[in-house]
């Protein structure tokens, strides 16, 4: 048997393989990010580097930096997905590192922001809201700019804040305003929940049997931000007054933990819908008591305008 490294200098020494090599070398140095390399470190790399380093580079050719050649991070080319390669002089040969690429920087933030908003049956627009397309153009909506801004501001800096009670007609655009706040909070890691009551109200009813209601109950009473959507549009009975809409309440109350709340209806007219249950039953002194816990959460505010979604 032929000796290992003969056999070797027989294949590197025919002609088609230094050709090869040479047509390499050639790809490889008309590469304009090598070439800026390579006259940032002109004193420290020779032709012997870069022959020594050839796989290397040629790999660095073939890998797509900054996301140039890749329409999304799905879409990425490189051998490590979601990373690009930059070169690094180590002795006597140049190396590859493999850093994230903005891409997946990008895709990585864009899940963690997700994370940090639990939604249920929310609408998805709703969950993109964010302050930038909201106008604050008049006196009332400037006002209750700055109260959100002084409970995000609040919120960061780990301080209690009471919520908004926000109140006012259909279409105004009360649960989109909440959406931008529950961005705004993902923004500074603060993780909120966005629940429409009526629906989250039907599936506790529907949960009674499963004993699952305990563990829903849970994520609602404890999340860091709560926000209620539509108060006063889902059928009220004593069951859902007291033991669920009490029950969350007081939690959140004793613990502390702030609270938003949209509704059609001002404090007043919802103390009316929670006086008369499904059956026609009034109830005075119980409504009377969640209002208690609603005010004592949050500090109410109407939003003035026209329908947005006509
Ligand atoms: P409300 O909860 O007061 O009934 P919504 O917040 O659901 O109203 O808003 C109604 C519609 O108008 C939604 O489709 C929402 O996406 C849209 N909308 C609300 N506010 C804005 C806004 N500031 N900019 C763009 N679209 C908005
Ligand atoms: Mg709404």
């Amino acid at each position: 048997m032929e000796p290992i490294g003969k056999s070797m200098r027989n294949v590197t020494n025919r002609p088609d393989f230094q050709k090869r090599l040479s047509g390499l070398k050639e790809q490889v140095l008309a590469d304009p990010d090598i070439q800026a390399f390579l006259s940032a470190n002109s004193s420290a790399v020779d032709e012997s580097v870069i022959e020594r380093s050839l796989n290397k580079l040629y790999e660095y050719t073939q890998q797509s930096k900054g996301c140039r050649d890749c329409p999304s991070i799905g879409q990425c080319r490189n051998i490590i997905q979601g990373y690009h390669p930059e070169l690094v002089l180590q002795g006597k040969t140049i190396d590859l590192q493999y850093d994230q690429c903005p891409s997946k920087i990008a895709d990585d933030q864009r899940k963690k922001h997700e994370s940090l908003i639990k939604s249920l049956y929310i609408p998805k627009d709703i969950l993109k809201a964010q302050f930038q397309d909201i106008d604050f153009d008049d006196n009332s909506r400037i006002k209750l700019f700055g109260l959100i801004q002084e409970f995000v501001r609040a919120a960061e800096e780990g301080k209690r804040q009471r919520g908004v009670y926000l109140h006012g007609s259909f279409g105004v655009g009360k649960t989109f305003i909440m959406g931008a706040i529950a961005n705004e909070l993902a923004f500074k890691n603060i993780p909120s929940m966005l629940v429409y009551l009526p629906e989250f109200m039907r599936e506790l009813k529907n949960s009674i049997q499963n004993s699952t209601l305990e563990e829903k109950m849970d994520a609602v009473k404890k999340v860091k931000v709560l926000m209620l959507d539509d108060i006063g549009a889902e059928s009220m009975s004593s069951w859902t007054r007291d033991e669920i809409l009490g029950v969350i309440l007081q939690y959140r109350m004793t613990e502390n933990l702030p609270t938003f709340f949209t509704s059609n209806f001002d404090l007043k007219e919802l103390e009316h819908h929670l006086s008369y249950t499904q059956r026609g039953e009034e109830e005075k002194v119980k409504a009377a008591r969640v209002i208690e816990r609603i005010k004592y959460l949050a500090t109410p505010f109407k939003l003035e305008g026209g329908n947005r979604r006509s």
